[in-house]
């Protein structure tokens, strides 16, 4: 029987697996470092801010696995020899396949800032980050201050879950204004706004220049490049994003370059060796999707296309229109199609931000088509189905704007707002017709 062996038990890893059992009769193993089953990595931080036990967010319970004949096998494997098609563990035990799936997920950057070693200074990504959390920072008498390098999602969930145990942080964001180089100006100052006023100490324009250690080796301070100010503190959050994990594979033969090249396949360059969810790498553009796409939903999305190849059916991956959603403290953040930091050359941006600070609305469209392209969305819940439709049709901005209600999982919110928002939109076509 056809061997199958997954390394890594993340969404992706573990979607395949499920989608295989469901197709086929193949024997199938995933192989994890990091935990015995699969968790909701996205739910992380519930467990740390209390909301969720950990055995909460392993979505299936312990004999699911037999009853699916999936075998797990805990290990980091250091080495792989696709010419014997073996996985070799960093104790030195040796494993077969049949076919390998790489669904290694991704590692938290560092930039090698001197300190960055010590104790106290830390990431989040995994179980094990999470478990050092607890130990640096149980309470606000061990953790007297945290301070956090890195202004994207995972540093503003590493900030929201220390203020749920009222330890003060100070978040140093590299860029003008928080998360600018994906959100336009007026979501990216409303959301800075927003953490201030969640008693986050947020320094925009500022870089970590030094972390600093007391005699144990344990964080003291950070050291901040422009002013040269020093910070006390007892943890380091380090979340200036992720890449995909590969440092493992560099000997291995497989193509790699930002992560592990694949086609529209989800092949590598060696036959019967595939790669999958945040560590894989587009060859080849697929419309305008980035090659990496470190997000939850493509890496199901790739587990559920390469399950059919894997058992006959060769299809290519097709993630269709972007989308993603995120939660900044309390505000919902939703974005489907593209909405640039500064509109693309041709199109234009069309904004809205209600006077309570806490909700606004982005589209991008054509200048000259009013081809709608894309949009943002904070504190409003819109229906993913509807924007995608949308999108396949090429609707423009007039249907868009009379249509709205239709997106909109709150009928009430539109109730209230829609002419606001409406004549704020007639201002603008005004203003830019002048
Ligand atoms: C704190 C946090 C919050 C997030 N929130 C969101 C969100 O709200 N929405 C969203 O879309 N995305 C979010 N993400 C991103 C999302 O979680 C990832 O895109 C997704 O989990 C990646 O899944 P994966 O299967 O590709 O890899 P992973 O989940 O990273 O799984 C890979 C597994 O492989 C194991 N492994 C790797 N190499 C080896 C080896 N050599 N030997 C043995 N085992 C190995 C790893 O230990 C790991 O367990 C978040 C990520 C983090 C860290």
């Amino acid at each position: 029987m056809e061997h199958i062996v997954i390394l890594g038990n993340g969404i992706s890893g573990v979607t395949l697996a499920r989608h295989i059992r469901k197709l086929s009769d193949k024997k199938i193993t995933i192989i994890s470092a990091e935990t015995e089953f699969f968790f909701s990595r996205t739910a992380l931080m519930y467990v740390y801010m209390g909301h969720m036990k950990f055995e909460h967010i392993q979505p299936y319970e312990k004999n699911f696995w037999t009853k699916n004949r999936i075998e797990l096998k805990k290990g980091y494997v250091s080495t792989i020899k696709p010419e014997n098609k073996t996985l070799i563990f960093s104790d030195g035990e040796s494993f077969t396949y049949d076919k390998l799936i790489l669904a290694v997920g991704s590692k938290p950057n560092k930039f090698g800032w001197p300190g960055q070693d010590l104790i106290g200074v830390q990431g989040l990504y995994s179980k094990q980050d999470l478990d050092t959390l607890e130990i640096n920072a149980p309470n606000n008498k061990v953790c007297k201050r945290a301070v956090i390098v890195g202004g994207g999602l995972i540093g503003i969930e590493l900030a929201e879950m220390l203020r749920s145990r009222n330890i003060p942080v100070t978040f140093l964001v590299r860029e003008s204004s928080f998360w600018n180089g994906v959100l336009p100006k007026g979501e990216s100052e409303m959301l800075n706004r927003h953490i201030k006023s969640h008693h986050i100490d947020l320094r925009l324009s500022t870089n970590l220049r030094e972390i600093k250690s007391d005699d144990k080796g344990q964080v003291q301070s950070v050291i901040l490049e422009e002013t040269g100010e020093e910070i006390f503190c007892n943890v380091v959050g380090l979340t200036p994003g992720v890449s995909p994990n590969i440092d493992f594979l560099k000997d291995s033969g497989i193509e790699l370059s930002r992560g592990i090249k694949v086609n529209r396949f989800l092949e590598t360059n060696i036959p019967d060796i595939y790669a999958i969810g945040d560590c894989a790498e587009q060859r080849e553009a697929i419309g305008n999707r980035r090659s990496i796409e470190a997000v939850w939903y493509t890496g199901r999305m790739m587990g559920e296309t390469l399950a059919q190849t894997i058992c006959g059916n060769k299809i290519a991956y097709q993630p269709g229109h972007w989308f993603n959603s995120a939660k900044f403290l309390d505000i919902e953040y939703q974005t489907y199609g593209w909405v640039f930091a500064t509109p693309k050359e041709n199109n234009q941006h069309f904004h809205w931000k209600h006077e309570d600070d806490t909700k606004c609305i982005t589209i991008e469209y054509h200048k000259s088509t009013n081809i709608f392209i894309g949009v943002n969305t904070f504190g409003i819940r819109m229906r993913h189905e509807v924007f995608d439709k949308w999108l396949t049709e090429k609707r423009d901005m007039d249907y868009v704007m009379n249509h709205l209600e239709d997106a909109n999982f709150e009928p009430e919110f539109f109730k209230t707002y829609e002419k606001e928002i409406i004549s704020a939109y007639n201002k603008q076509l005004q203003t830019v017709s002048q």
